[in-house]
């Protein structure tokens, strides 16, 4: 039962699963591949993109919180096991929470090639954050009526910092500036005034949309691709569709066992043989 507290296996989000395994509560109901929904474990992999040799495999229940976690809990294991300090860490959507790309940046000094989780866009046509443009040295938003947007600061209700409890501060134009503007109709028709919410991480945010608009992003996400191909190797070849064993610590052994199987194939590609390979063997 203990093992449900870990990150990795329940603690990782406070949601309750819709159905939980009598004989295997730690995995995850899932429908994540659009088909009938089953019980799983996720392998996460981290692997080294020159080679695509596998430096570490974390066993997680199949939700993106613990998939978050067990990439963080990889990157310490290989710092601290290989001396290996990523420069970059390259992986998709999934792992572009703003906790997560903050943890890269400012704890682990990682450049995250990782496309940014933002729900900002709007679908009514009015104006999306994007629209405005942030001043830091002002700490303040610019709309396209020229106006400026500022902290909103709650005297009862925001802590100190101006943060959230969520962990975003918001910013408000003046309801007079407004009430003026030609352009609220399409930027905010049903407020008095217009409001924009920031992420505390938002430097950090900024730090990975400034890099996917880069050519090593764009040659990173050429790599990302042998990562998929070694799980779909593992589906496919390795025939690890299905678990044989139960519980997570089975997960681990198997996830861990076919990533052996796969790097000793990787390496027995990489080490040249002496003995040239006849046509006929
Ligand atoms: S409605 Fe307010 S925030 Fe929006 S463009 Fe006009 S002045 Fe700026």
């Amino acid at each position: 039962m203990e093992t449900l507290d870990e990150e990795a296996f329940g603690a990782a989000t406070p949601v309750q699963p819709k159905f939980t395994s009598h004989s295997d509560p730690a995995s995850q109901w899932t429908a994540a591949h659009k088909g009938p929904a089953y019980f799983a474990y996720s392998a996460n992999y981290m692997i080294d993109t020159d080679n695509a040799v596998i430096l570490d495999v974390e066993a997680s229940r199949s939700v993106r919180q613990a998939e978050v976690g067990a990439a963080g809990t990889m990157i310490d294991r290989i710092t601290n096991s290989f001396n290996l300090h990523p420069e970059r860490l390259i992986a998709d959507t999934v792992y572009g929470s703003a906790l997560m790309l903050d943890w890269l940046v400012e704890q682990r000094g990682i450049a995250p090639h990782i496309p940014v989780i933002d729900n900002s866009g709007r679908k009514d046509g009015t104006f999306e954050r994007s629209d405005f443009t942030y001043d830091p040295a002002d700490d303040a938003y610019t709309c396209l009526g020229c106006k400026k947007l500022r902290q909103f600061r709650c005297r009862y209700k925001v802590p100190r910092s101006g943060a959230n409890k969520d962990g975003t501060m918001r910013y408000r134009a003046r309801k007079t500036d407004c009430d003026t503007c030609g352009l609220k109709t399409v930027c905010t028709p049903k407020e008095p005034q217009r409001k924009i919410l920031r992420s505390i991480y938002e430097p950090s945010r900024d730090v990975a949309r400034n890099i996917t608009q880069t050519i090593d992003y764009a040659i990173s996400c050429k790599l990302r691709k042998k990562v998929e191909m070694l799980f779909a190797h593992l589906k496919r070849i390795l025939k690890l569709d299905r678990l044989r064993l139960r519980g997570p610590c089975g997960a681990k052994d198997e996830f861990h066992l076919a990533a052996t199987a796969q790097n000793l194939r990787k390496l027995a590609k990489l080490i040249p043989t002496n003995k040239p390979i006849s046509k006929n063997a």
